[in-house]
C-alpha cells in the first residue's frame, strides 16, 4: 500500500511506500518532494496521526464490543426461537394426537 503526501511548499502529491512513511512519522527525519522541497512529518502532524491513531483504536475497540454484544444478541434471539419452534412442535403434536 502506498501513502500519499503532499508537499507543503509546491502541492504536488507523491506515494511512498507504507515502511518508508511509517519510519519517517516515527523518526521524524526528513525527505524530499520530487522537486526537491524539503518535507518532513511536523510535531504536530506526528501528534496528529497519533491522534488519529488513538481514535482509530478505540473505535475498533467499541465496534468490536459492539459486535459481541450483537452476537450474544443474536444469540438469545436464537436460543427463544429454538423454545418456540419446540412449543410449537409440542402444540402440534398435541393437535395431532387428540
Ligand atoms: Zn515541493
Amino acid at each position: 500500500m502506498m501513502e500519499i503526501i503532499k508537499c507543503c511548499v509546491c502541492t504536488i502529491e507523491f506515494a511512498v511506500n507504507e515502511d518508508f512513511f511509517q519510519m519517517r512519522k516515527r523518526d521524524g527525519e526528513g525527505f524530499f518532494c520530487p522537486v526537491g522541497h524539503k518535507q518532513h512529518f511536523s510535531e504536530n502532524e506526528i501528534d496528529r496521526l497519533k491522534q488519529e491513531n488513538r481514535y482509530l483504536r478505540d473505535r475498533k475497540e467499541e465496534l468490536e464490543l459492539h459486535s459481541q454484544m450483537m452476537k450474544h444478541v443474536a444469540n438469545g434471539y436464537k436460543g427463544q426461537l429454538a423454545k418456540v419452534k419446540k412449543q410449537l412442535a409440542a402444540q402440534g403434536e398435541v393437535e395431532v394426537s387428540s
